[in-house]
């Protein structure tokens, strides 16, 4: 029998969340974002579930070009753009969009000599400061680009860097629009526009022509905050489901540990459960005591350190729980946001760590 760890991929909701996207996206086209192996769900897998969108976005060349090789004829999009002159080619001939938001880029396209032209979408810094031109250089980048031959349809793009908030103390999203606007209004001629994230389809109702959801897709939220903005308020669904079994059981008395460096020491008398699921499988070994973890339908937490390929959990309150009861890590009935906030870190993480070794299904349910 296989290690009992396994991670289902659940394709329907991933549809049901691109609707979603779609219906919070005012009439703007949806790049779906399949970025690090689509958040670590495939990226075969995910452009099925995302067939419905009218791109895809990511950032590694090597799996855009896989994307064309597996059939998807719609857009794609490389958010970083090109890194090299070799890229530029590639981009030509597989029909790739890219970001352009350095100088450094506009001298490679300068220099580049393509056999057709390729869409680009021109970045500007809103105060991010990542990536991206000032809106007091946008105009400038614009009108070198729009002089090249080999350059399609040109798109402006930002990205948020606090919309997941409601009120951020720093860079409200309304002042990142102010520079924008400013900077758009600097070219002297109007282009699409391609603006929110996750974040920014989900909080705020902006007019646009492209929106680039990531998390919400996967059913993860981007502040991971429960209540009002958890992921089930706004109607989305896991994606991504890691179960595993309970393979020991340990009857510990009143003053014993558990797991390595001995962190937790029993009050009482108590039972444990050892999960096959560790952090070689991409379980994060920070995530503290207490940290939710669903046993037989039942949730308890997390007790001792989380360990390269177990972790153990309280079954003391779980009534009839033994070796070969079923553990839910993250994913239906136990939301990865709440798992990744017990944690000290966001959904995104889990779902992109999920580690090779554990294998993957998936289900339509
Ligand atoms: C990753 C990424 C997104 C998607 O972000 P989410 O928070 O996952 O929705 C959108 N735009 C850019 C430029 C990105 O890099």
């Amino acid at each position: 029998m296989p290690r009992p760890l396994l991670a289902t991929i659940h394709l329907d909701a991933m549809q049901h969340n691109l609707a979603r996207a779609r219906a919070g996206a005012r009439g703007a086209k949806v790049w779906a974002v399949v970025k690090a192996n689509a958040y670590g769900h495939g990226l075969e897998r995910a452009m099925r579930g995302f067939a419905g969108a009218d791109g895809l976005a990511l950032v590694e060349v090597d799996y855009a070009v896989r994307l064309r090789e597996l059939g998807w004829t719609k857009p794609i999009l490389l958010l970083e753009g090109f890194f090299d002159a070799s890229d530029l080619p590639v981009m030509a001939q597989y029909g790739l969009n890219g970001s352009v938001h350095c100088e450094e880029q506009i001298a490679l396209l300068a220099a580049a000599r393509l056999p057709h032209a390729i869409d680009v979408h021109l970045k500007m810094n809103t105060g991010m400061n990542r990536l991206g031109f000032t809106p007091d250089a946008v105009a400038g980048a614009y009108a070198r680009l729009r002089a090249m031959p080999h350059i399609g349809t040109i798109t402006l793009m930002t990205h948020f860097a606090n919309a997941d908030e409601a009120a951020p103390t720093r860079l409200p999203l309304e002042q990142q629009m102010l520079r924008f606007e400013a900077g758009a209004a600097s070219i002297g001629t109007s282009l699409p526009r391609s603006l929110c994230n996750s974040a920014g389809v989900l909080l705020h109702h902006l007019d646009s022509d492209w929106v680039r959801p990531g998390i919400m897709l996967y059913g993860g939220t981007p502040s991971g905050a429960p209540g009002g903005t958890s992921a089930q308020a706004f109607g989305l669904l896991p994606t991504m489901t890691l179960r595993s079994s309970i393979i020991g059981v340990q009857d510990i008395a009143a003053g014993e540990v558990v797991g390595y460096g001995s962190r937790y020491e029993a009050a009482g008398n108590i039972k444990v459960g050892v999960v096959a699921c560790g952090y070689a499988d991409g379980y994060p070994r920070h995530a503290p005591e207490g940290t939710p973890v669903l046993v037989d339908g039942v949730r308890t937490g997390l007790i001792g350190r989380v360990s390269m390929d177990m972790l153990m959990v309280d079954l003391t309150h779980v009534p009839g729980a033994k070796v070969g009861s079923a553990v839910t890590l993250w994913g239906q009935g136990m939301p990865i946001d709440e798992v990744a906030l017990a944690a000290g870190t966001i959904g995104y993480e889990l779902m992109c760590a999920l580690a090779p070794r554990v294998p993957v299904v998936e289900a339509t349910q």
